[in-house]
């Protein structure tokens, strides 16, 4: 996070978990499912490296975090505080499934450290196990990255069951259906926050999007560690993204013209370019449709 920040960004987001809990005998009731990652290679817990995972939504784990296991985090989180300081915001993801009761306790635990948001902390669709966790802690709450569409979130909104949304443009229906939902929170006094993880072509979609909404908060941005990751566009000043602001373009489109070249360089091994993407055709790919 001290990197990140000394890389000049203005907003910082940083995953915790009870993936930290995993080799402190006391801190967890009940086991997390490790298998998940487990079976695709990703993480082991015996590697201190596990991240719970589950297929298993958050209220049917029966995991809880004892004392023991908040004391855990917030030390955590306290390092971090006192490597950024606190005149930055941090928001914060990727907890573990657990049920609203210890949503609670740890949103409670964290409230001095006064995170930006904690992130989908149940799944999207549970609107009233949403509204209990806002109602019941001090520290702003946040979903939507996995939301197709206005409605879902328009029912968020309306139940005052989040703090702040946080459409994916890619995947929410794309700019206009991302600036309609923007403006019907803006209405609503809610923020939003942008998911992204993707090429310069979306990321210069949301810039748009968010450059023309008033409660745009800050868009998520994974990719400073991926050296050619501007190269995959031409016709805009570089670097794109500086000291944590992007300057919106004026010409015509997005701003952007796609670099073939670079993009054929990086082509997946053995993969065509514009390949068909069939395994999104089905509702189930790899991925869940909730975090
Ligand atoms: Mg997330």
């Amino acid at each position: 996070m001290k990197a990140r920040k000394d890389l000049g960004l203005t907003f910082l987001k940083m995953d915790f978990g009870v993936e930290l809990l995993a080799n402190t005998p006391g801190a967890l009731i009940g086991s997390p499912n490790w298998d998940f990652q487990r079976q695709w290679g990703l993480r082991d817990p015996a590697k201190g490296n596990a991240r719970s995972y589950s297929l298993t939504q958050h209220p049917f784990t029966g995991l809880q975090i004892t004392d023991k296991g908040l004391a855990v985090l917030c030390d955590h989180v306290s390092q971090t505080r006192d490597a950024v300081g606190y005149d930055i915001p941090l928001a914060a993801d990727h907890f573990g499934h657990f049920d609203v009761t210890t949503a609670i306790r740890l949103g409670n635990a964290l409230e001095k450290y006064q995170l930006a948001w904690l992130e989908d902390m149940v799944p999207w669709f549970y609107t009233e196990k949403w509204k209990q966790i806002s109602d019941g802690i001090n520290t702003p709450t946040l979903t939507g990255e996995d939301i197709y569409l206005k409605e879902e979130f328009i029912k968020l909104i309306d139940a005052r069951a989040v703090d702040m949304i946080q459409p994916d443009l890619a995947s929410s229906g794309g700019l206009l259906e991302t600036k309609k939902i923007g403006d019907y929170a803006e209405e609503r006094g809610i923020a939003m926050a942008m998911h992204f993880a993707g090429t310069p072509i979306s990321f210069m979609a949301n810039i748009h999007c968010a450059a023309a909404t008033e409660n745009f908060v800050a868009l998520e941005h994974h990719s400073f560690d991926v050296p050619w990751w501007e190269d995959l566009v031409t016709g805009i000043d570089k670097p794109i993204f500086k000291e944590g602001f992007v300057k919106v373009p004026d010409t015509p489109g997005l701003g952007v013209t796609l670099n073939e070249k670079v993009v054929k360089e990086h082509l997946k091994k053995g993969e065509m370019y514009f390949a068909p993407t069939t395994e999104w055709d089905a509702i189930d790919s790899w991925d869940r449709t909730w975090s």
